[in-house]
């Protein structure tokens, strides 16, 4: 028999989801909007400590109602993370707003401060700021916050993979103006699919609901002044996010294992390094990654398709965004001052390495086993 799938981060499950689902059955909370999204946005804003929050079907559609709220349309400029996944910043082109990537720095893989200096040297003014927190790892947020805030420029974090880090003690996605989380099928906690808004904001996030549900003025006939979305999670899909909130912390704590035990097992190849985490935040490690000296014979192709051979999944690092054709005419603002690029670098020489909380001890010697082979058989 044919040993089964070691994945990258699939769904776990516990009971409890069914439970909350089962209720919104019983009581036919079916349809949009009833207790179980009411509770889930309390539950989120208790555990974040956010002021509001606004459950969405995903997070994409948290970052297209934060663009939209902060009025980015025609014509404006966005500065985005460069090394994230290419929802973070499609939403920009939907308003036909100009997304300027921002590299990476190589403390976090996270947006760097000084590449973003540079973007308002060229673009004095942008009409946001946008930054992806790679793989849960939070940026220099202080940093970041502090160039933001130097040139009147609005904050906004994609916390679609860091929900649950911290930074200096506060979760990721309640520093800037508006916060998003994502709780897509991969990531650490799912609804299936689905993700918040959050903010302190409380005029923006009512503005936030009514685009979200269509935008219907306040009449009893159907009016509208305003171009709506359909945007709202579900009450079946919040009951399964109430049941997984309940243990985000144990899969943060598991993700951390996952992240620490790699760690240890490839410290003595020279070769390996894991992907840096920020000493002024707590990551979730939602992804593991490692990355490849400068040199070495072995590249993450030879890794990735051991690992496939073995029936293991892993993933190359995202592509940075100024190397997508889809995105060739848009402007890039590389961290060194020679021009090459952090993001492509980490790209070139990385993976993302089985980070799932499922597997077994055994599961992970196996990966482990794979991943060294890759390096003492040479
Ligand atoms: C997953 C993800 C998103 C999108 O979230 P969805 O809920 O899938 O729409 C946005 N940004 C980043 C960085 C992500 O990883």
């Amino acid at each position: 028999m044919e040993r089964k799938r070691i994945y990258l981060s699939s769904p776990t499950m516990h009971g409890k989801e069914q439970e909350f689902v089962q209720e919104a059955f019983d009581t036919n909370w079916v349809a949009p909007l009833g207790p179980n999204v009411t509770a889930l946005e309390k539950e989120m804003t208790a555990y974040t400590k956010a002021g509001y929050a606004t459950a969405l079907s995903a997070g994409t559609a948290a970052i297209h109602l934060a663009l939209k709220l902060l009025h980015i349309g025609r014509g404006d400029i966005v500065f985005v993370s460069d090394l994230t996944f290419s929802a973070t910043c499609n939403p920009i082109i939907y308003e036909g707003a100009t997304p300027v990537f921002i590299d990476a720095e190589p403390d976090t893989w996270n947006m760097s401060p000084q590449a973003l200096e540079r973007a308002f040297e060229k673009y004095p003014h942008p009409k946001a700021v946008l930054c992806a927190y790679l793989y849960g790892t939070p940026a220099k947020i202080d940093e970041i916050m502090a160039i933001c805030e130097k040139h009147h420029v609005p904050y906004v974090e994609d916390a679609a993979e860091s929900l649950s880090s911290t930074y200096k003690g506060k979760h990721t996605g309640t520093f800037g103006k508006f916060g998003i989380y994502s709780f897509n099928g991969n990531k650490i906690i799912t609804t299936s699919g689905g993700g918040m808004l959050v903010s302190e904001d409380e005029g923006a996030m009512k503005k936030a609901l009514f685009l979200a549900t269509q935008a219907r003025d306040p009449a009893r006939h159907y009016q509208h002044s305003e171009i709506g979305y359909n945007y709202r999670m579900s009450n079946i899909t919040a009951g399964i996010g109430r049941g997984q909130l309940l243990y985000l912390e144990e899969h943060k704590a598991r993700k951390q294992a996952i992240y620490k035990q790699y760690q240890e097992a490839f410290a003595d190849i020279a070769e390996i390094t894991m992907n840096p985490l920020n000493p002024d935040g707590d990551a979730n490690n939602w992804l593991s990654c490692m990355t490849i000296a400068k040199g070495c014979s072995v590249n993450p192709d030879t890794i990735m398709d051991a690992l496939e051979n073995e029936n293991i999944e892993s993933r190359p690092i995202w592509k940075p965004m100024h190397e997508q054709p889809v995105f060739a005419d848009c402007d890039f603002m590389p961290h060194h001052e020679d021009g090459s690029s952090v993001g492509s670098d980490i790209f070139a020489r990385g993976l993302c390495l089985p980070s799932d909380i499922k597997n077994t001890p055994e599961d992970m010697d196996l990966i482990i086993g794979t991943v060294r082979k890759c390096f003492t058989d040479r």
